[in-house]
């Protein structure tokens, strides 16, 4: 599910109804299926959230109360719309119609960034003046596949990726310009080349059309650059007060060594290098990784480090070398963590693990893995995707006779 994103621009006006109390109702919800809480209001959204928690962990000890959004709505600050051209020739954007390729018309949605959501707008009515066809899935021919856009919240940068079948995109600059002129506030305009036959949004290549090609954000202090494909949460109130949560269960203190692994663009990490000795983060990903790198560098941190791979080699190198880590953060994809990451843990034995999880489900699967050795502390849910099913969840381990 890449849908839905944050706004910048104008404040949008306050609903009648508090957010919380809104029984939402959107005019899409059967055909898009990108919400799966639609009808409910945002307090029973959260109350079935604590209980699947509960079902999934409640063998771990006791789950605390889940931190709820004080917005539920527009939360994403990243948008994600494909473009095809219907058999009457009307060119649409939007959303795929769950488990089909059929293209339901989106225009807005209450989750996503409404300011991004008028940028796909506009750039589905350029395409008409300058003739740019879109991608056509079963013909293979066409340009335009999707629009992907990204937004800083607290510095108001946006981010424009035009995915495209070709490199060749005619009157690019001009189409920018065009662009740029109905929206000023975008600051760097991506071309992404997706050759491939693929369901994949984003292909490997990217040509910066304007501006820097990144946008750059602010949690908890810090500055963070984003690039087209590093992961970044997506919502960024909820992500502070995840973070947040991590840190003050962390107890962290100055003689500590702490590794960030599944570090993304190295956030966690970087939050915590500054009451920390030193930070080592780790990621497959070789573009956030550039990111991480270069965060730390502006954010003027020399007790941090990035490596990219995968965490679970990296841990087992630890291991084998006879590393020491006082606390580790995990913070890994749905699928959850590797038996060598695990297995390496227990070697490594850190004081403290910080298990962040947006799959409580992989998470309970490698909980039992640890719980011979840790400790559960706290369990605590954060709701990152209102009227999604998704929830995020922070549990705290600790090493169990930690004088041995
Ligand atoms: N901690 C970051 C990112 C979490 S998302 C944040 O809060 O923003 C999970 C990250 O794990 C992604 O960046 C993904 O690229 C990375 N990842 C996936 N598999 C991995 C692996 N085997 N080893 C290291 N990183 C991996």
């Amino acid at each position: 599910m890449e849908r839905h994103e944050k706004t910048t621009g104008a404040r949008r006006a306050r609903p009648a109804v508090r957010p919380q109390e809104e029984r939402s109702a959107c005019p899409l919800a059967k055909k898009c299926g990108g919400c799966d809480y639609q009808g409910m209001t945002y307090e029973e959204q959260l109350k079935k959230k604590e209980k699947t928690v509960q079902k999934l962990l409640k063998e771990f000890g006791e789950i605390r109360p889940i931190i709820g959004a004080e917005d539920p709505l527009h939360y994403r600050n990243k948008v994600h719309a494909v473009f095809a051209r219907q058999r009457d020739g009307q060119i649409v954007s939007g959303i795929y119609q769950e488990g089909t390729h059929k293209v339901v018309p989106v225009d807005s949605c209450m989750i996503e960034d409404q300011k991004a959501d008028e940028i796909i707008v506009s750039i589905r009515k350029l395409l008409r003046s300058f003739k740019i066809k879109v991608y056509d899935e079963d013909t293979d021919f066409g340009l335009l596949r999707h629009v992907l856009i990204r937004t800083g919240r607290a510095t108001g940068q946006i981010m424009v990726v035009l995915v495209a079948r070709s490199p060749v995109f005619p009157s690019k600059n001009n189409f920018v310009k065009a662009l740029r002129a109905v929206h000023p506030e975008i600051t760097t305009v991506v071309l992404n080349v997706n050759e491939r036959k693929t369901s994949m949004v984003l292909g490997q290549r990217n040509i910066t059309l304007y501006g820097r090609g990144y946008i750059e954000d602010r949690l908890c202090g810090c500055t963070f650059r984003i690039s087209p494909t590093s992961f970044y949460q997506i919502n960024p109130a909820q992500t502070e007060r995840l973070y947040k949560t991590a840190m003050t269960l962390a107890r962290l203190n100055k003689r500590d060594v702490v590794v960030d692994a599944y570090c993304g663009i190295g956030t966690i990490g970087m939050v915590a290098a500054k009451t920390v000795r030193q930070v080592i983060g780790v990621e497959l990903n070789a573009e956030a990784v550039r990111d991480a790198a270069a965060n730390a560098r502006q954010n003027g941190m020399e007790n941090i480090r990035f490596v990219q791979g995968d965490a679970g080699l990296f841990l087992e190198g630890m291991a084998d070398r006879e590393e020491k880590a006082d606390v580790v953060f995990m913070d890994p994809p749905r699928s959850g963590s590797s038996e060598a990451f695990l297995k390496s843990l227990l070697i490594l034995k850190p004081k403290k693990i910080v298990y962040i999880s947006c799959n409580p489900e992989t998470q309970a699967r490698d909980l039992k893995l640890l719980t011979g050795e840790y400790r559960v502390e706290a369990v605590q849910p954060v709701d990152m995707f209102p009227w999604c099913d998704d929830v995020e969840v922070v549990c705290l381990l600790t090493l169990e006779n930690q004088g041995k």
